[in-house]
């Protein structure tokens, strides 16, 4: 049985999902998964990419042209529409000749501008949907840029697909989700739909539903995933794909958000909320990066003798950090307060290490 997970009202829009393999492999590969999505899940879009931007050469750089009739063929058998990621011009216009339904620009496109440009121009005159990844670093411009660059073209059928963002601070994630960023999107853009990738953000299997969960807490209007016929077997992403069945569970298991104005109240105070755990979530992350870069100072200091509290540099922390806080309009008392509780629990910290105590 598929999963129902379209909300119940039914002057709700069904939300968008977007399956399949990370890349198209083989015609048996694309034309197996095609068929399992179909069958299992309630999935309207067939993914898959044919031609993959990699960090090294010399890994699978995608089949090209041929995986769009494999796509064109799954399309004809299944009923699914079809998307698939573009990088050039001429990637474009293949994609627009196989008929493609949905194309996305991926990560490392978004923060080309050269190549927004040039895919855009490509663009012009269609009327098919095109989802624009957010950027692979941290920078929201390069995600308005995009939108705007496909505007000015007269594109106007836009979706933003928000996949993580890369970080130098290894966290839990593949890609840091950084959710604020999105966030912003939505606030800027709040007639454009946000569709979460797990997929990416993730990087394993285990955190999908939790990620996808968030994304429709926060009134995504959609999902896009990686599920392959034989993950294990993946030539690329192996570690983050599920088998179609395994998504159709996932689907089952998630609660989507319904949108209607006589639930506006709760529906925004949801989001704020959820925001706001979010929010806190990356203070406790900060919190921890912060104590454990004090306990090394603190070995530097035991190895070296030194006093632990060392009065002019926290006065000179103390007097900065009121100083950016009032310029951006928080409150000096609560800036000297919250400054005040981490640095005793740093000195406490290095005071454990070093015996000889504060002076
Ligand atoms: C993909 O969707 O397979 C892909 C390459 O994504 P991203 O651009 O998010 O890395
Ligand atoms: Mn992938």
């Amino acid at each position: 049985m598929k999963a129902d997970n379209s909300p119940s009202n039914t002057n709700e829009p069904a939300p968008l999902i977007l399956a399949g393999p990370c890349s198209a492999e083989s015609e048996e590969q694309v034309i197996q998964t095609a068929r399992a999505i179909k069958q299992h899940t309630t999935a309207t879009v067939f993914r898959a990419g044919v031609w993959k931007p990699r960090t090294n050469p010399g890994g699978f750089e995608g089949i090209g042209l041929i995986g769009l009739s494999w796509l064109l063929q799954a399309k004809k058998e299944t009923g699914l529409k079809t998307a698939v990621e573009v990088a050039t011009a001429e990637h474009v216009n293949n994609a627009l000749q196989f008929d493609t339904d949905v194309l996305w620009i991926g990560a490392r496109t978004t923060v080309n501008p050269f190549s927004v440009q040039e895919i855009a121009d490509a663009l012009k005159g269609t009327d098919k949907l095109i989802l624009v990844k957010n950027p692979i670093n941290p920078d929201a411009k390069l995600w308005i840029g995009a939108i705007e660059r496909l505007r000015k073209v007269g594109i106007e059928n836009i979706g933003l697909i928000h996949r993580g963002f890369s970080s130098y601070v290894k966290g839990k994630y593949r890609n840091a989700p950084m959710w604020q960023i999105p966030i912003e999107m939505k606030r800027l853009y709040p007639e454009i739909p946000m569709i979460v990738d797990p997929s990416h953000i993730c990087g394993n299997r285990f955190d999908l539903q939790d990620i996808a969960q968030k994304g429709l807490n926060l009134g995504y209007q959609g999902l896009m995933i990686e599920s392959h016929i034989d993950p294990n077997a993946a030539w690329t992403d192996k570690e983050q794909q599920i088998t179609p069945r395994e998504l159709q569970l996932l689907l089952e298991g998630l609660i989507w958000k319904k949108h209607q104005a006589d639930k506006q109240f709760s529906q925004q105070i949801d989001n704020l909320r959820e925001q706001i755990n979010l929010f806190d979530d990356e203070l406790i992350q900060l919190l921890t990066n912060r104590l454990a870069t004090a306990q090394q100072i603190g070995n530097l200091k035991k190895e070296n003798n030194v006093a632990v509290l060392q009065s002019n540099r926290w006065n000179e922390i103390l007097t900065n950090m009121i100083e950016k806080g009032t310029s951006v309009g928080l409150n000096d008392q609560f800036v000297q307060a919250f400054m005040e509780i981490i640095h005793l629990e740093s000195i406490r910290l290095q005071s454990n290490l070093n015996q000889s105590g504060i002076d």
